[in-house]
């Protein structure tokens, strides 16, 4: 069977920053006839719930990979370190299931494809992609945006 990973809270797990869901309509169409591994990256690199949100300063995720960029969350604590932990936990789950493919949360820090919010913390988003989904790009995983959110 195939596997997929999905970001944990559009599976209905509350482990956003602050602390809800993000329970997404149409996911288990989207996943049907597949295998399912839940995670969180934040949640995994050792971040509790509910936390302080955390934009991308200085880049995308592709730049904190390269180590161009940051992860702050609003009050100025940085959390890159704990960012990308939480990817390479994320990317060493899915290659022990097998995923080729990923769901991810939109906008989000870790999560995001394709556009994220611009550091500014004022809900201006730009083009870019979190941290997780710039790892599981650079490694083979085709990354979508979850359905429904
Ligand atoms: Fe965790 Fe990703 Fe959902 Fe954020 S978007 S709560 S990192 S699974």
């Amino acid at each position: 069977m195939d596997s997929v990973l999905v970001s944990a809270c559009l599976r209905g797990v509350p482990c956003r920053y602050d602390g809800r869901d993000k329970a997404a309509p149409g996911l288990d169409d989207a996943v049907a006839g597949r295998a399912v591994v839940s995670f969180c990256p934040e949640a995994a690199g050792g971040l509790p719930t509910p936390r302080r949100p955390a934009e991308l300063v200085g880049g995308d995720g592709h730049d904190v990979l390269d180590g161009r960029a940051r992860v702050v969350e609003d009050t100025g604590r940085d959390v890159t370190a704990e960012f990308v932990d939480g990817a390479h936990r994320a990317l060493a789950a899915a290659r022990h299931a097998g995923c080729a493919e990923a769901l991810l949360m939109p906008r989000s820090p870790s999560c995001g494809r394709g556009t994220v919010y611009d550091g500014s913390f004022g809900g201006e988003l730009v083009a870019g992609d979190g941290v997780t989904a710039a790892l599981f790009e650079r490694n083979g995983i085709v990354v979508r945006s979850g359905p429904g959110v």
